[in-house]
């Protein structure tokens, strides 16, 4: 009788803390593993896990008719910055870092993290805090535990460059005023691993670098740069990042910063718009991946060449040839875009229309932002796929993505962790 009992209320407990299900009724689903549009799917929930995808109808607890919309995976912003708003001039950035408090672009943060998921990516990898110290794994904390609302976050901290060679810069303010600094600067291989290690131990996903800096280009069209680090401080950030299961992403815009730090071990090259063609054949042979940031060159191309810079508009010049050229060498292409590069009340989803324009089909452009950059991210199992075991990140458009890709500015519907945000 005491066996009994004691399995009836096993029995009763379990029952009780189980998982409401939902079933969601899709007109159309991608299956971005396949590359292949769906129709007439089901998609059964079970708290924020996808149970299973098929072609018949399971009962479920709650039923979400999709039936009129084109469903597909929460998209990935492998290349964010939540805790920037948009810098077009260095007098922009300086502001930014020297007017407002630390707690109060923690709040404007708070902001981007909710733009980001009504704008239907799900997930984020946070390139640095730009001087906010490690402000990143406040705002993650507080998604993950539901103060505030936002995507999944991968974050890199303070991120990396050697002694005077990051904004603020000194030699614009009076050289008596202590100024903050948007990254931490190191000098030496042995503060480059302190500098990684203390990141890490501060919550650090990732490992940020620039790896390069003062761009120019040649009479050929080619580009050049300073090179940031010297190879023993490089390699030993790679080094340190890596004996810590950590991954390295690389700033780096041509090849006096691209080769070094795919060399150290980084694994994701941002930006990389003067890259050349010994750089797309290391990526493609390493399976580094590149994050072109499209639109945040074209944002500040003009604003900054009218500030007597003009190296965005001439990467803006010659940045079609390149991606074209980097695609055929067969280099990774993950989607990210520098948002708060750029202000966070723009398009999100606007670099996939240079994509497409480019050559990629709109739905190799889509798994930019979801297989491709799930695998950057190690979460290929969870995220950027619908599929049995994989989080309920999910968002639906009523028009189709597939025939205009511009489409993706604008998502009706987004769901994370199985949980409604957009409706
Ligand atoms: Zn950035």
């Amino acid at each position: 009788m005491k066996n009994i009992l004691l399995i009836l209320s096993i029995f009763l407990i379990h029952f009780s803390y189980a998982q409401k299900s939902t079933l969601i009724k899709c007109g159309k689903l991608l299956d971005t593993k396949e590359g292949k549009v769906l129709e007439n799917q089901y998609i059964l929930l079970s708290g924020n896990t996808i149970v299973s995808v098929s072609n018949t109808a399971s009962k479920a607890d709650t039923t979400i008719d999709l039936s009129n919309y084109f469903v597909m995976p929460g998209m990935i912003d492998a290349h964010t910055h939540v805790l920037l708003q948009g810098d077009i001039t260095s007098e922009d950035y300086d502001v930014q870092i020297l007017k407002e408090s630390i707690p109060y672009r923690t709040l404007r943060a708070s902001k981007s993290a909710e733009k980001s998921i009504l704008n239907g990516f799900t997930t984020i990898r946070d390139l640095g805090t730009e001087g906010a110290g490690y402000a990143d794994v406040d705002i993650k904390k507080a998604i993950n535990k539901g103060v505030i609302t936002g995507p999944r976050m991968q974050i890199a901290t303070l991120a990396m460059n050697t002694t005077g060679h990051y904004p603020i810069k000194a030699s614009d303010y009076a050289w008596e005023i202590k100024l903050p600094k948007g990254v931490i600067e190191i000098t030496g291989a042995d503060e480059a691993r302190r500098a990684v290690r203390t990141q890490i131990e501060q919550g650090a996903d990732w490992i940020k670098i620039y790896a390069d800096r003062g761009y120019y280009r040649l009479a050929d069209g080619s580009f050049r740069a300073l090179p940031n680090f010297t190879t023993e401080e490089i390699n030993a950030i790679g080094d340190e990042t890596l004996r810590s299961r950590k991954k390295l992403a690389a700033h780096a815009m041509t090849r006096d910063g691209i080769l070094a730090a795919i060399n150290a071990g980084a694994i994701s090259i941002e930006h990389g718009s003067g890259m050349d063609e010994a750089c797309m054949k290391l990526m493609a042979e390493k399976g580094v991946y590149w994050c072109p940031t499209l639109f945040v060159n074209e944002f500040v191309a003009e604003g900054r060449a009218k500030m007597g810079s003009p190296i965005n508009l001439y990467f803006q010049q010659s940045i079609e040839a390149t991606f074209k050229k980097a695609i055929k060498m067969g280099v990774k292409l993950t989607y990210g875009t520098d948002i708060g590069g750029y202000d966070w009340n723009l398009a999100q989803a606007k670099d996939f229309t240079y994509f497409v324009k480019w050559g990629l089909t709109p739905i190799q452009a889509i798994q930019t932002a979801t297989t491709t950059a799930a695998e950057l991210l190690g979460m290929q199992d969870k995220i950027g796929e619908i599929k049995a075991g994989a989080f309920a990140d999910i968002i639906a458009i009523k028009k189709d993505p597939i025939k205009d890709i511009s489409v993706l500015q604008n998502i009706d519907w987004v769901m994370k962790d199985g949980k409604i945000y957009k409706n």
